[in-house]
């Protein structure tokens, strides 16, 4: 079952009028996920509106579940380039910046193995061996073929481009720019765990939040973060699953080996002012491992990283030692490295 189809639709709206600030809070179901939105200021309700609106045309256009969207149109015409919009293009061309700085650990070509692999839909099983080898081996974003001219992508025969790691990401930046342009006083958005806390909380101080414990039940977590203007994306083993004789199989695939990435970690929550970079670098450097995945963090501009591993240590960035980004452990079943 493919779930682009609008699941469920839960709406709760309130508005408070009066002498107090505007605020409107809505949750839908959509992208795949439960995306809820809060807005404070005056215009909240109109903004809430443009923002799911936007980010249904944009779903429409970025799934590869959705008949007729332009990665489905890409993904089933292979050889033929296929024209799709500027920002289409731009999101496949931010997948495959993931892909060449991993060694394409991360592969925005990875739809085979996630369809194999149905990780999150009913009755997942280990794949067999022959499969995982024929998905593989359509795994490859060296071929996609994209003209920046004609704003055209094409994929080889039996290759699926699959925006999951990344779109969330992307989608939410776009929604900030509408923020911006509409001078909202503060927000909060969450798709499905992608957060983004505009500006500052409605009373001036900065958005605490909590870092999920991986081990815990949802609503558990390790420490907090306080941040403002800020996107914090957190991908982990605890989200899409099954398991098999205790051994768990997760969503985040490794296209080397065909199975989920088994590595030293838990999870990674990646923070940044850029929620395209949150996204696309939780998935990839869940991929490369800690150390790795620490290395490119360090190299790269505005982005700091909480990395949680599976003995239940936690890593975090230069910018989160030297408190540019305040970060406070709260569960003391984990240990803090400071090195
Ligand atoms: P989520 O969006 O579920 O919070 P991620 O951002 O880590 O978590 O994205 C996971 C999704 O990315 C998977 O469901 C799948 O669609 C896609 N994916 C899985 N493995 C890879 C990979 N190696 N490279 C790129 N995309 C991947
Ligand atoms: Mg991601």
């Amino acid at each position: 079952m493919k779930k682009t189809i609008l699941l469920g639709l839960c709406l709760i709206l309130f508005i408070m009028t009066g002498c107090g600030p505007t605020t409107t809070k809505q949750s839908r179901f959509l992208l795949n996920t439960v995306v809820e939105i809060t807005v404070y200021g005056r215009k909240s309700e109109k903004l809430i509106n443009e923002l799911f609106q936007e980010m249904q045309y944009m779903e429409n256009k970025y799934s590869r579940y959705i008949a007729d969207s332009e990665i489905y149109n890409v993904n089933s015409n292979p050889g033929i380039p296929v024209p799709v919009s500027e920002d289409t293009f731009d999101l496949i061309q931010q997948g495959i910046y993931y892909a060449t700085i991993s060694d394409g650990l991360f592969d925005i070509s990875i739809g085979p193995l996630v369809d194999l692999w149905a990780i999150g839909e009913q009755n997942p099983q280990i794949p067999l061996q022959s499969d995982i080898d024929l998905a593989k081996s359509r795994v490859d974003y060296r071929n996609i073929s994209m003209d920046s001219q004609n704003h055209t992508i094409s994929v080889a025969e039996g290759m699926s481009i699959d925006t999951g790691a990344i779109a969330k990401g992307f989608i939410t930046d776009k929604l900030v720019y509408i923020l911006q342009e509409g001078n909202a006083d503060s927000a909060l958005l969450n798709l499905g765990g992608n957060l983004y806390l505009y500006s500052s909380k409605p009373d001036g101080s900065l958005w605490t939040l909590g870092i999920r414990d991986p081990f815990g039940s949802q609503g558990d977590y390790l420490g907090t973060i306080s941040v403002r203007d800020m996107s914090v994306v957190t991908s982990g083993i605890y989200e899409r699953y099954f398991e098999v004789d205790q051994k768990r199989f997760h969503h985040i695939l490794n296209p080397e080996t065909g199975y989920p990435a088994d590595n030293e970690l838990a999870s990674i929550s990646i923070i940044s002012p850029s929620s395209t970079k949150c996204d696309g670098l939780s998935t990839t450097c869940f991929l490369l491992g800690l150390d790795k995945g620490m290395e490119l963090i360090e190299q790269l501009e505005d982005v700091e990283t909480i990395m949680v591993t599976k003995d239940k240590k936690v890593y975090v960035s230069n910018g989160i030692k030297n408190g540019a980004i305040h970060f406070k452990l709260t569960n003391d079943e984990y240990t803090l490295i400071n090195k």
